[in-house]
């Protein structure tokens, strides 16, 4: 019986870091993505500047999507505190070249001290995103946040992996659509999704089974048409982001028996014009205690930054960091498979 088995029939969770590790080792038939990469030209992976730092604010959340590779739900505990939250902000006050402060979690917004760090980087010019689960917006406790978020013109990008309620329900849970609708509705009565407003609306698109995302164009045109058509809901741009085999997905992938396979199909579909635009290669990204990694899905699997001494925020080193040689792993093929796949969505 392999370790793979072996955990699946355990019933082992896969919460563990390491335990995920283990599994995202290259199978003896499979690539190692170092390899696919020198094989495309590039000896390594670099970082080449800071344009983002991603604040993950903790992993609590009033959802727990059978996809999400932060583990995250109602009952975690993980919260940035002050003192983190603080040192994000200094970090950005002094070094304007990080134009974006991208918001994430868990449901960032729940984070108590979540209003104070959009307010203190809009003191500092900055760009802010915030990534919204739509439904956090109608939670009680939360409904003043549609109107504080237009009021200081942040943007928003918000989970909608499909336009049917039948595979967004299917994914995010019993009700998400008819909420996600109503939150949606709620931002465009504010102006979000309208042209000249200022204020920007991104859905984001994750398949619902094993499937690579469509293209891009293609889906977000659909997506335009069918949400018009149905509630009249606007919004500026469509991301579709790859299911990375991270943290519950992995879980999940294994329970089913399909772990193999999805990973083949994520180095089939290797991409060589992906590497360029990866998002590690611009963006920091920064764990609720404080830690920095190359990007969200290092974060889940604790590989921390290649430079020992800037791995805090209280330790942030712009130079070192900016042209740091990035941690990369098996799961990092799920963002160069075809289309290529970031926090930004499509990349080639
Ligand atoms: S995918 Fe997003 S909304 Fe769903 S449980 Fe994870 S953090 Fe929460
Ligand atoms: S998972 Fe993606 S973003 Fe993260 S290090 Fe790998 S290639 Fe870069």
């Amino acid at each position: 019986m392999n370790r793979k088995t072996s955990l699946k029939h355990r019933g082992e969770s896969l919460a563990d870091p390491k335990k995920q590790l283990t599994i995202l080792t290259p199978s003896a038939n499979a690539v190692p993505f170092g390899n696919q990469l020198l094989r495309s030209g590039h000896e390594n992976l670099r970082s080449d500047r800071i344009d983002i730092l991603q604040v993950n604010l903790g992993k609590l959340c009033n959802m727990t999507c059978s996809h999400c590779h932060v583990d995250a739900g109602p009952d975690r505990r993980e919260i940035m505190q002050p003192k983190e939250i603080d040192a994000c902000i200094e970090v950005l006050r002094q070094h304007p070249q990080i134009t974006t402060l991208d918001l994430t979690g868990g449901a960032p917004e729940m984070n108590p001290h979540f209003c104070e760090i959009v307010t203190e980087a809009k003191k500092l010019n900055r760009h802010v995103i915030d990534r919204c689960n739509l439904t956090i917006l109608l939670a009680q406790g939360f409904q003043y946040l549609p109107e504080f978020l237009a009021d200081n013109q942040v943007e928003i990008v918000a989970s909608l992996p499909c336009y049917l309620e039948e595979n967004t329900d299917a994914q995010r849970g019993d009700g998400t659509y008819t909420k996600s609708v109503e939150a949606l509705l709620k931002l465009n009565e504010l102006g979000y999704g309208k042209p000249d407003s200022g204020l920007i609306l991104t859905l984001v698109y994750n398949p619902v089974g094993q499937s690579l995302p469509p293209d891009q164009t293609e889906l977000e045109s659909d997506y335009r048409r069918e949400l018009k058509s149905r509630f009249g809901i606007v919004f500026n741009r469509l991301f579709t982001i790859t299911n990375m085999p991270v943290s519950r997905y992995l879980d999940y992938l294994i329970r089913i028996g399909e772990y193999e396979s999805y990973m083949q199909k994520l180095v089939d579909a290797f991409n060589p014009g992906a590497i360029e635009g990866l998002m590690c290669r611009n963006t920091v990204s920064i764990s609720w205690d404080g830690q920095l990694f190359d990007c969200d899905f290092n974060q889940m699997l604790e590989l921390e930054v290649s430079v020992k001494e800037a791995r805090s925020i209280h330790h942030f080193d712009y130079e070192k960091l900016a042209k740091r040689p990035i941690v990369i792993g098996q799961h990092c093929f799920g963002c160069t498979a075809g289309c290529g796949s970031s926090c930004q969505g499509a990349i080639a």
